[in-house]
């Protein structure tokens, strides 16, 4: 694997790679890697000639900084993963490197009601950083492909919107969320849990399990009392616990039992917020 700390150096490097016909896959990470973002790196490397992944815990998109100096960060074990999943190269930029005209933005992207539901509404600023970050990196490494993870459902919305707006030719691929075996969807986050807070956890699973299954055509509102109740009774503080449209995110209450309805939920455990999704129907 061949790492790359400077931007130039990793463009200059694919540019190469581009004309001489190598098809680039990307994988964008936080780091402290689990079997999820390897998952991504799998995909990439089955429909691409080269992977790249990014480690950069992009500072302007934590709305709270307790959470960003709390994000963690385990460097070495990360390069062992990323080399023996077969991954061709890491980018592992500093703040300065990603950012050389400071954090603050210079634009605003649009990204319309996504920004103001769900993520959004409990997250404000969020989804601008994301986009910050995720432009940056587009523009570095112009890949072919783009890998995301349906753990963030509303992370690959923005990101896609984003690829819109830079009109530029990237496909983005969403790959399915890895789970431990009670259920709990990985996460970097989880690292902050203990033993019994990680089974305590896995009731997120369990709740959209159960929305899934009571589902049915008419009013849901019922079902996601239900949903809520059950995570404030585990010791959650819920954010949301909520039936969206899939394609739109427009939150539904009556459903005509056609639309393709996606769960969501983001609630504390103590300090750590956690947030999974599932599709419904
Ligand atoms: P992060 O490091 O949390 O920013 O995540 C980097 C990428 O990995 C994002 O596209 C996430 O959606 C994806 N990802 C995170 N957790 C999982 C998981 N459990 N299964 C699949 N992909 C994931």
């Amino acid at each position: 694997m061949v790492l790359f700390k400077k931007a130039a150096d990793l463009s200059n490097w694919l540019e190469t790679q581009r004309k001489n016909k190598r098809r680039v896959g990307f994988v964008p990470t936080m780091g402290a890697l689990h079997a999820g973002h390897l998952s991504l790196i799998d995909s990439s490397k089955k429909e691409n000639d080269i992977t790249v992944a990014s480690i950069f815990v992009n500072p302007t998109q934590f709305n709270d900084p307790k959470d960003f100096e709390k994000y963690p960060v385990t460097i070495e074990k990360d390069l062992d993963l990323l080399e023996k999943a077969g991954c061709n190269v890491l980018f592992l930029p500093s703040v300065k490197e990603i950012y050389p005209k400071g954090t603050i933005s210079q634009k605003e992207y649009d990204l319309g009601f996504l920004e103001t539901v769900l993520e959004g509404k409990y997250r404000p600023g969020h989804f601008q950083g994301v986009c910050m970050v995720v432009e940056r990196l587009l523009n570095i490494v112009a890949p072919h492909n783009l890998y995301l993870g349906q753990k963030d459902y509303q992370q690959c919305m923005v990101i896609t919107r984003l690829t819109e707006l830079m009109g530029q030719p990237i496909r983005v691929n969403i790959c399915p969320t890895l789970r431990e075996s009670g259920g709990l969807a990985m996460s970097s986050r989880n690292m902050r849990l203990s033993e019994e807070e990680r089974k305590t956890a896995s009731t997120i699973y369990k709740c959209l399990s159960l929305a899934k299954e009571k589902l049915k055509p008419g009013n849901i509102a019922a079902i996601k009392k239900e949903m809520k109740t059950m995570l404030e009774k585990a010791g959650f503080k819920t954010d949301y616990a909520e039936i969206a449209d899939a394609r739109t995110l427009e939150l539904i209450n009556e459903w005509d039992g056609k639309r393709k309805l996606v769960g969501l939920i983001a609630a504390f455990l103590n300090e750590v917020r956690l947030i999974d999704n599932m599709m419904l129907n």
